[in-house]
C-alpha cells in the first residue's frame, strides 16, 4: 500500500506520524493509498521549518520572487494533465473538469506573477512642510491553509501563490480524502526554485488542524470547507489572536424567470447542478421556478438530467463521475429518501445507480426533486451531491426573499431576458457572488472570491486584492530630512502646516 507522506523542509518525510487514513478510488470503490495523519509534534516541525524559511524568503527581492512564480506557472501548466488525472483518481471528477480546476488555479498563479505591481506602495509628498508620508505592506510570517476535498488543486491555489508572492511561508493542510495533488504541487514549487520550507504540506485530520490553530508561530489561517468547521476555525484561530478567513458551505439558488430562454436555462441548470457530481461550493442546488412555466421547466430539466452520462472520471465519455466516498454517497441518497418522505416529488431518481464494470464505485445518478418547500431538509441543508431541488415562486421579489431567508450566501444566479429584473436581483440578494445568465459565477483571479452570511467567517475574501491585503500588513512612514542649516524647532502642539 502506497503511503502519502508530508512535505517538510523541501522533501517527503514521515516525521513522527504513525496514524493513517485510507485514500479511496471513488470510481472502483477500492482503497488505493494511505495518508499519514500528523501529530502536534509533526505540525510543530512543519511550522518551525517554515518560520526559518520565512526569515530569508521575506527578504528576497521582488525580482527573484517573480522569477520563481513565473517558473512555477510554467511547470503547473506543463503538468496540468498529470494533476488532473491525480484529481480524477482520488476525487472522482472527470478529467476534463479537473483540467478546468487546474486552469482556474493557474490563473491565481498568473495573478501572483504581478506581485511587484500588486505590492506597490503609496507616497504623499510634502504632507506638511518638509514632511513626506509613504506606506507599504509586509508579509505576516508563517500562514496556514486548510482546504476541502472538492478542489484539491484550485482551492489551495487560491491561497499559496498569493501568500508566497507576498513573502510569507505557507503551510498547507489539504483534505485527507485526496491528498496526492498537493505533493506534486510541492515538487513543482521546489523545481521552480522556491527555497526549502517556504511551501510545506502537512497531512492530517482535526489533530493537525487544531495544532495549526494553536501554534504561536502561525500568523494567519485561511480555511475553506463546510460551515460548521469554518465557524469553529474562525472562533479558535481568532481566540488565539490570528488573522483568519474561513469560507464555508453553500446553498446556491438559480432563479428562472418566465422570460428566460428555456433551452439555455435548462442546459446550464443541469450542468451547474450535476457537474462534478454536485460537489462544488458554487453548484446550483436549488432552482427557483418563477411563474406558471414551472412544470415545463421541470420536464425539460428532468429530461436533460436523465441524459447525463455517468461513469469513471478517467473515461472520456463520462460527463459526471462518482462522489468522493461511500459515506458521501449514503448521505446523499439519505437526503433523497428524506425529501421523498417529506413530500417532494422525485422527478429523476439517481439512487441505486450501477455503472457497469464499476459496481463498487461510489456512484449516485443525477436527481431532481420537485415541489420542494423551504421547510424540507433537502432544502435547508447543503447536500453536496448531484441533487437539484426545485422550489416555486410567483415573482422575482418572492424569489429574492426566499434567497435572503436562507442562511447561506455564497453564490446565486438568475436566468432572464429582462435587464430590469436582473438589476433588481443583483441589488436585492444578500449573496457574495451573482451570475446573470451565468450559473456558476466564480470571480476571476484578479477579483476576490467569497460569500456572505454563513458562507464566510471573517472579513476577507480569497485571492485578488483581498488576498494581497490578507497576507500582508501595512506600514506607514512619516519622514522628514531637515536641512542641516535650518533645523526645525520642536513644538508642544500638533503640527498643522
Ligand atoms: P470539511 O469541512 O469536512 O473539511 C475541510 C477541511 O477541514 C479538511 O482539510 C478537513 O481535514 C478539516 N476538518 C474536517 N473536520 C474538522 C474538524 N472537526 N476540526 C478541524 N478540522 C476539520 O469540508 P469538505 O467535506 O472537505 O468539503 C466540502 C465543503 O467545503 C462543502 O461544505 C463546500 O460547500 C465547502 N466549500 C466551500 C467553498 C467556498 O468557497 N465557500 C469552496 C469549496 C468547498
Amino acid at each position: 500500500m502506497r503511503t502519502i507522506e508530508h512535505w517538510i523542509g523541501g522533501g517527503t518525510t514521515r516525521a513522527d506520524s504513525t496514524r493513517t487514513a485510507p485514500v479511496w478510488n471513488p470510481a472502483t470503490g477500492q482503497q488505493q493509498a494511505e495518508v499519514l495523519l500528523a501529530e502536534p509534534v509533526d505540525v510543530d516541525l512543519a511550522v518551525s521549518t517554515a518560520a526559518k524559511a520565512f526569515e530569508s524568503w521575506s527578504q528576497t527581492s521582488l525580482t527573484k520572487r517573480t522569477k520563481v512564480l513565473f517558473a512555477f506557472r510554467e511547470l503547473v501548466s506543463r503538468h496540468a494533465q498529470e494533476l488532473a488525472e491525480i484529481i480524477a483518481d482520488e476525487h472522482g471528477k472527470v478529467v476534463s473538469d479537473a483540467l478546468g480546476e487546474v486552469q482556474r488555479g493557474l490563473e491565481v498563479v498568473e495573478f501572483a506573477c504581478g506581485i511587484p505591481h500588486l505590492l506597490k506602495g503609496d507616497y504623499s509628498d510634502q504632507v506638511s512642510t518638509g514632511v513626506d508620508v509613504y506606506g507599504f505592506r509586509e508579509p505576516l510570517g508563517v500562514v496556514a491553509g486548510i482546504t476541502p476535498f472538492n478542489f484539491p488543486v484550485m482551492v489551495p491555489m487560491w491561497m499559496h501563490p498569493v501568500a508566497i508572492a507576498c513573502g510569507n511561508a505557507f503551510v498547507l493542510k489539504p483534505s485527507e480524502r485526496d491528498p496526492s495533488a498537493s505533493m506534486l504541487v510541492a515538487r513543482l514549487w521546489a523545481e521552480a526554485g522556491l527555497p526549502e520550507g517556504v511551501f510545506t504540506v502537512v497531512h492530517g485530520d482535526k489533530t493537525a488542524v487544531d495544532a495549526l490553530l494553536d501554534h504561536p508561530e502561525v500568523a494567519a489561517v485561511s480555511f475553506v470547507g463546510s460551515t460548521p468547521i469554518a465557524r469553529y476555525i474562525h472562533q479558535r484561530a481568532n481566540a488565539n489572536g490570528k488573522r483568519v478567513q474561513a469560507l464555508g458551505g453553500a446553498k446556491n439558488h438559480a432563479v428562472v424567470l418566465p422570460d428566460a430562454d428555456l433551452g439555455f436555462a435548462s442546459d446550464h441548470l443541469v450542468a451547474a447542478a450535476m457537474g462534478s457530481a454536485g460537489e462544488r461550493c458554487m453548484a446550483i442546488s436549488a432552482a427557483v421556478a418563477v411563474g406558471t412555466g414551472a412544470d415545463q421547466l421541470v420536464d425539460v430539466v428532468a429530461a436533460k438530467a436523465r441524459a447525463v452520462r455517468v461513469g469513471p472520471g478517467r473515461e472520456e465519455a463520462s460527463e459526471m463521475g462518482p462522489v468522493v466516498t461511500a459515506a458521501a454517497r449514503d448521505r446523499i441518497t439519505g437526503y433523497v429518501d428524506s425529501g421523498e418522505q417529506q413530500g417532494a416529488t422525485v422527478a429523476v431518481d439517481g439512487r441505486g445507480l450501477v455503472v457497469p464494470g464499476h459496481e463498487d464505485g461510489f456512484f449516485v445518478g443525477p436527481t431532481v426533486l420537485d415541489h420542494v418547500t423551504p421547510s424540507m431538509d433537502v432544502y435547508r441543508d447543503e447536500i453536496f451531491g448531484p441533487v437539484l431541488s426545485v422550489v416555486r415562486a410567483s415573482d422575482v421579489d418572492e424569489a429574492i426573499a426566499l434567497i435572503n431567508a436562507n442562511p447561506y450566501g455564497n453564490g446565486t444566479a438568475i436566468f432572464t431576458s429582462s435587464g430590469e429584473a436582473a438589476r433588481r436581483f443583483q441589488r436585492g440578494v444578500q449573496v457574495g457572488m451573482i451570475g446573470i445568465n451565468v450559473p456558476i459565477p466564480v470571480p476571476m483571479a484578479y477579483y476576490s472570491f467569497g460569500g456572505w452570511k454563513d458562507s464566510l467567517f471573517g472579513q476577507s475574501h480569497v485571492h485578488g486584492p483581498e488576498g494581497i491585503a490578507f497576507y500582508t500588513r501595512a506600514k506607514v512612514v512619516t519622514a522628514r530630512w531637515p536641512h542641516v542649516d535650518h533645523p526645525i524647532a520642536a513644538s508642544y502642539h500638533f503640527p498643522t502646516t
